[in-house]
């Protein structure tokens, strides 16, 4: 075995003997020290025994029952010799697991290394010591079990008196916390308050076809807002309905899988629902209606279900069944002639076509005929295509040409000269108002300043289009994600209102094949690109 500095030997040489300080928050709620303050503590404690902190290593957020994080780069600058000791606030920091810390203990001892308690003073160079250390970890390795214990015990205790295991505020109720405003402990418990018949409601209109985007624009529109007082998102409102608590059900982590105890597990597969202890929003009776507990709760069963199947059949629907009637109308152009647009035509009641207005009207230009499902499907699949080059590039830089100006030093620009001109125009009425400038020199004057206006503004809003398209397609994720996700749920009109925000033109040629031009370039997508 390597010999080891004794203890007593670095005091008397007079050198400190050189630390790694590590710091590490545990998560356990009886010790949340700050880093701050095992910071002081163990610079006080390499005060009084000659120690030098070399590096400081923070290991913040981890419940200290892994060995996986940062106490291993303290380790390997021991083995490396850059630190004689590891100094720790508390030994529990270095570790909960009795394996773990026999090991990692071995390997800073095995190279003359040694760690040091900066509160728990402990001489481990002597055979009392070093069990009285083994004694600090056995304790910590028992307060940790015993905390998973009781984080356990809690969750089992809340799950049988049917509350969510977390607490917290629900939408559509209110919550009666343990301990009520008056500091009196009451029965916690989730009462529905005046927003919870809206809530309820929103299931049975999901299961009618109404998808959660416009779900959402209707809550926000209708001042409703999310536990955090905060607009709903489409995200935050399929979370908050599938949780079913609005069923009267609770989500819970199954106790035969993985437990949940280290991390928030997120298997889906590990939940399940249980029948909570408080009362569905579904089927809540509305104003002046009459309805039985029973009743209710049989409507609010029976929703639900078919919330769910509607959920599977969402999931499950592969694009191509996915048909909104023209979500491309307005936006389709003749691909031939490139001057007309392309209008519906039917032939027959299942073949709607795309067809050259031009060839239409007068057979000038050849024409092409494009049918409608094969457009649409192709725009469906251009989608795709943006939201996965976004994805594979998500950091997309903007274009940099030899010579352009920077487009914010150029905005900038306009916007001080934009000022100017509105301050002369406001002086001149200043001035004429006051009677300093003669009519016809007042409204020779204040057409120059604006036209002058008129043109920077004019500059201006072109200048805003640049930016965007010098972004790329990414300020655009967000609403193609939408668009893929919500496609057939959504209402016609909408889907065309984003695909408008998204798309300049479709161009239809015969073969047949589609040219999607995006407003964030003039680069064309070709659905050819998907044959090749
Ligand atoms: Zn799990
Ligand atoms: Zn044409």
């Amino acid at each position: 075995m390597t010999p080891r500095l004794s203890l007593v030997s670095t005091i008397t040489s007079q050198e400190p003997v050189p630390a790694i300080g590590y710091i590490r928050v545990s998560t356990w709620r009886e010790e949340k020290i700050s880093p701050e303050l095992q910071k002081k503590t163990i610079l006080e404690w390499a005060r009084r025994h000659n120690r030098i902190i070399v590096r400081w290593i923070p290991d913040l957020d981890k419940t200290g029952r892994n060995f996986k994080r940062r106490i291993m780069e303290a380790i390997v600058a021991v083995e490396k010799q850059e630190a004689r000791e590891i100094a720790v606030w508390k030994y529990s920091r270095f570790g909960r697991t009795r394996h773990g810390v026999a090991i990692n203990l071995a390997r800073v001892n095995r190279v003359g290394g040694e760690l040091q308690s900066a509160t728990e003073e402990v001489d481990a160079t002597t055979a009392a010591g070093k069990f009285h250390r083994g004694m600090l970890f056995e304790v910590a390795a028992f307060e940790s079990d015993r905390a998973g214990e009781q984080w356990k015990e809690t969750h089992d205790w809340r799950r049988e008196h049917g509350l969510p295991a977390a607490g917290g505020r629900r939408a559509g109720y209110t919550w009666h916390r343990r301990i009520g405003p008056d500091d009196k402990p009451q029965e916690e418990r989730y009462e529905p308050n005046d927003a919870g018949p809206a809530y309820g409601g929103l299931f049975l209109r999901y299961v009618n076809g109404e998808g959660y985007m416009p779900l959402t624009n209707w809550l926000n529109h209708n001042g409703y807002k999310n536990t955090r007082g905060k607009p709903w998102t489409h995200e935050s409102l399929r979370w908050y309905m599938d949780s079913g608590f609005a069923a009267g059900l609770l989500h819970v982590h199954r106790p035969d899988t993985c437990q949940g105890l280290e991390e928030p597990c997120k298997k889906r597969a590990h939940y399940i629902h249980i029948p909570g202890a408080h009362k569905p929003l579904i089927g809540l009776p509305k104003e002046g209606e009459e309805k039985g507990e029973e009743e209710q709760a049989e409507e609010a069963k029976a929703i639900w279900d078919a919330y769910l199947l509607a959920r599977e059949r969402t999931k499950k629907t592969p694009p191509r069944a996915r048909q909104p009637k023209y979500p491309l109308a307005g936006l389709t152009w003749c691909g031939v002639c490139e001057a007309s647009r392309a209008g519906v035509f039917n032939a027959g009641d299942t073949s709607n076509k795309y067809r050259c207005k031009a060839y239409e009207r007068d057979r000038s230009c050849t024409g092409a005929y494009v049918r409608r499902s094969y457009a649409e499907e192709k725009t469906y699949e251009w989608l795709q295509s943006v939201a996965g080059e976004v994805d594979a590039n998500p950091a997309p830089l903007p274009e940099v040409e030899e010579g352009k100006p920077d487009l914010k030093k150029v905005k900038a620009q306009l916007d001080a000269r934009l000022l100017k001109v509105q301050a002369g125009i406001d002086n001149a009425n200043t001035l004429h108002a006051l009677g300093d400038l003669d009519r016809d020199e007042f409204l020779r004057t204040k057409a120059t300043l604006k036209k002058q206006r008129e043109k920077i503004e004019k500059q201006l809003s072109e200048l805003e289009f640049e930016e965007v398209k010098a972004e790329g397609a990414a300020p655009y994720l967000p609403a193609v994600r939408n668009l893929l996700e919500e496609w057939d749920t959504l209402p016609v009109s909408v889907v065309r209102g984003i695909l408008a925000s998204l798309i300049d033109r479709v161009h239809m040629f015969p073969g047949p094949h589609i040219e999607i031009t995006p407003v964030w370039t003039s680069e064309r997508w070709s659905s050819l690109e998907l044959t090749a």
